[in-house]
């Protein structure tokens, strides 16, 4: 059994201290928090009933970097296919922790269909949709036993889409009767941390371990999301899952995300996160994880592929070439990484630049462990390539994006090569 995280890199941000969330499955062991580096997940948005097409999706999100998959649960026949889903990913050789999302029926499913249970890893439980009034900790009750009887973790995941609404009356009455009451949205912030706490308390009351407890309160509005998480992180010492739900599509669904999770990353709150982003029509689902990847690495949190610094380019690079070796440069790499994270430790920390012409060319590719400098618009047609810093090979003539790749594998083989 191993925890294949890496470590936390040189000089990371402190952490928040929290317990421990220990997700498995076989030899596949990730840790949620209790000092662990922060988790990537993702969600598949195939239909759960039809197994293969999603086994094969929980296959790629995971290849492409997602340590916990989740899926959704909503149906028995979903329900049912959870165990076939899990074996055709254990024939696969993927053994990433898959997570059963369940809501309104999450009891029923769970305690009729036992073997989906067993096939998942990790539950997430939404309070705010479980049923109201007695039936609410009946059914949510019912669904902590499980998560007992299994020896599974859960997350308590609030969603201020489905927020509990007798518990929101119940803190809009306690406002009422303030001598100088909150605002509207002061009073929905508080009633979804204190959702997921009393949740979280209640579960522990009925048995559940503090250590098997991971919590999320997802807004879509980033100074929402600040304010609650900073609130959920004072309040408690449970891990925390990040996240900006209904985050959007395209550059605004990722700068949304980005700008509500670093100021927290930063801060040392957030113990997993995912990037929930809309996909284009016919898009793919990976980026959810490429996006959440980087994240990580541009803060300094994690490292997980060589990054590619290029310029923006300008008028002196007028040809579309500086931005073809860029882009095939950062798929190269990416595309590697599979075979390289085995073969070359630390090679995910490595730095590539690819830039347009001599003004900061040179110097850019002195700073990164190897870098090329492209030819501007009426510049002489070389490219000098730097490596550590020092002046190597100049290319020239129509494979300069060939050759320059060829030299990426020597350095990486060279500087991160297993020594015999
Ligand atoms: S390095 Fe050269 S091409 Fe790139 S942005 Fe700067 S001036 Fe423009």
């Amino acid at each position: 059994m191993t925890i294949d995280q890496g470590p936390m890199p040189c000089g990371s941000l402190p952490r928040r201290q929290t317990h421990g969330v220990r997700v498995q499955w076989a030899d596949k062991l990730v840790q949620i928090g209790g000092g662990a580096p922060v988790v990537v997940q993702s969600m598949t948005n195939t239909d759960t009933a039809d197994a293969v097409a999603t086994a094969i999706q929980v296959r790629d999100l995971a290849f492409a970097g997602s340590e916990m998959v989740r899926i959704t649960v909503n149906t028995p026949e979903a329900a049912r296919e959870v165990v076939a889903i899990r074996e055709q990913l254990d024939k696969m050789n993927c053994t990433v922790p898959l997570v059963g999302d369940f809501h309104f029926n999450g009891h029923k499913l769970l305690t009729e269909v036992p073997d989906c249970g067993l096939a998942l890893s990790k539950y997430r439980i939404n309070p705010g949709n479980v049923g109201k009034g007695q039936k609410r900790d009946q059914q949510f009750g019912a669904m902590i036993e499980m998560a007992m009887k299994n020896k599974r973790p859960v997350r308590i995941g609030v969603n201020w889409g489905s927020l509990d609404q007798a518990l929101l009356a119940r803190l809009m009455d306690e406002n009422a009767a303030r001598s100088q009451p909150w605002d509207a949205q002061a009073v929905m912030r508080e009633a979804l941390v204190t959702s997921a706490i009393e949740s979280a308390q209640q579960a522990m009351d009925w048995g559940l371990a503090a250590d098997q407890i991971v919590l999320s309160a997802k807004v879509s509005g980033v100074q929402d999301l600040i304010a609650v998480y900073r609130e959920l992180a004072k309040r408690s010492e449970h891990p925390l899952h990040l996240g900006l739900t209904e985050a959007g599509m395209g550059s605004k669904g990722i700068v949304s995300s980005t700008a509500a999770m670093s100021v927290l990353l930063q801060e040392g709150i957030g113990d997993t996160i995912r990037v929930s982003l809309t996909p284009e029509p016919g898009g793919d689902r990976r980026k959810e994880v490429v996006v959440a990847q980087e994240m990580l690495q541009v803060l300094g949190l994690r490292a997980f592929t060589p990054l590619v610094i290029a310029c923006p380019g300008c008028g002196r690079t007028t040809s579309t070439f500086f931005q073809e070796l860029a882009d095939k440069v950062q798929t190269y790499l990416r595309e590697q990484m599979p075979i390289w994270r085995s073969q070359y430790p630390g090679v995910e920390s490595m730095n590539v630049a690819v830039m347009g012409c001599v003004v900061n060319g040179p110097g850019e590719s002195k700073h990164a462990d190897i870098g090329i400098s492209l030819p501007g618009t009426g510049e002489q047609p070389v490219a000098p390539v730097y490596i550590d810093g020092q002046k190597g090979p100049t290319l020239k003539g129509d494979r300069i994006a060939e050759e320059f790749q060829a030299l990426l594998g020597q350095y990486v083989e060279q500087r991160y090569g297993r020594r015999a």
